[in-house]
């Protein structure tokens, strides 16, 4: 990381989750929790944890819920030096339960809190002054906060020779929200490197085929594209045509939230302490599937010997 860390800007949460699986919180209900969450900061907490340099954007309330964040990502070596304490809001926070389908309901406690009012400070331009890569994360649509200083931040970077990484994270019914479809437009041609999912691809693509919506994207200034699959595994390309397939590590899934953020929080990782792709998607992938075992957001990211020990132990789906 010789320019320097790797930075995202985002959402810092606690998360809470029902201990039963339900309809909802319409009655009194078993929960834990707080656990330190936010997509953004869960990728930043993977990628310290496997040894790369990287420091948080963000802001949390004067509260317990803002020290549980600040402390893990401490704990981790993640810098939070751009990561401010509001004395006027509280810490964002999403309460979770699980229906018996799989999908979730959610009380969220975001938009109105420290998370998503995020401002450029002193600490923050001295933070991107000396950055080397911006991970940017899709949510950044839902706060224009955190648009406002990711476009800011994204042009400092480049100017001084950095790179950039997308994790489109791009739920289909934001699409075509106001401005939404454009902004995302733009940070599709400003990423480097980008990691979409599932439906996320033909999304940033425009495109139906896998082939033809990667090429698409090359087209418009990528140069490289990790596919994330879930239990299926993780697919690389790269523009000179290059394809590398990760079959998925075999693993009872307990909680699968955070699993796409630990897995580029590893991957962005690996990568700029120069591994070459094939060896980063491994550690990708072990990265997502580890922390799925684990009940919590990123309770579950791993240290490079965590990893190194869980693929030893870990057989993988046949490809
Ligand atoms: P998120 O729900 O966090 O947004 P995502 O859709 O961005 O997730 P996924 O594809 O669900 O990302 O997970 C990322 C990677 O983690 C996968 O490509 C895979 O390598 C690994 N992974 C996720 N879930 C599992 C699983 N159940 N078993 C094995 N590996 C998994
Ligand atoms: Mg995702």
């Amino acid at each position: 990381d010789a320019l320097g860390p790797t930075i995202t800007v985002g959402e810092i949460l606690v998360e809470i989750v029902a201990t039963t699986e339900g309809e909802g919180f319409l009655e009194p209900l078993d929960l834990i929790g707080p656990f330190p969450s936010g997509a953004p900061a869960i990728f930043i907490d993977q990628c310290a944890r496997i040894g790369g340099s990287a420091a948080m954007v963000g802001a949390v309330g004067d509260d317990d819920f803002g020290q549980v964040n600040i402390r893990r990502l401490q704990r981790d070596g993640v810098d939070v030096s751009a990561v401010s304490v509001s004395t006027d809001h509280p810490t964002g926070s999403a309460f979770v339960r699980y229906r018996p389908d799989g999908t979730r309901d959610f009380v969220f406690n975001i938009a109105k809190s420290a998370a998503a009012l995020l401002e450029w400070t002193t600490q923050l331009e001295m933070l991107v002054s000396r950055a080397g890569h911006l991970h940017i994360m899709g949510t950044v649509l839902a706060m224009p906060s955190a648009w406002e200083i990711t476009k800011r931040a994204a042009d400092i970077i480049r100017a001084r020779g950095g790179s950039l990484s997308l994790d489109p994270n791009l739920r289909k019914e934001l699409i075509d929200h106001g401005q939404v479809r454009e902004q995302f437009k733009q940070l599709v041609e400003m990423a480097d490197l980008i990691l979409p999912s599932g439906e996320e691809l033909v999304l940033a693509a425009g495109v139906q085929d896998e082939r033809a919506a990667v090429q698409s994207l090359f087209q418009r200034g990528a140069n490289e594209i990790v596919i994330k699959r879930g239990r299926a595994g993780s697919t690389y390309y790269d523009r000179h045509g290059a394809r590398i397939d990760c079959p998925a590590f075999l693993v009872d899934e307990l909680d699968p939230t955070g699993a796409g953020d630990c897995f580029g929080g590893a991957y962005v990782g690996c990568r700029r302490l120069g591994m070459a792709p094939a060896q980063a998607l491994n550690y990708a992938n072990a990265a997502g599937a580890r922390n799925v075992t684990v009940r919590g957001p990123m309770e579950g990211a791993g240290t490079r010997a965590e990893l190194d020990d869980f693929m030893a132990r870990t057989a993988r789906a046949s490809s």
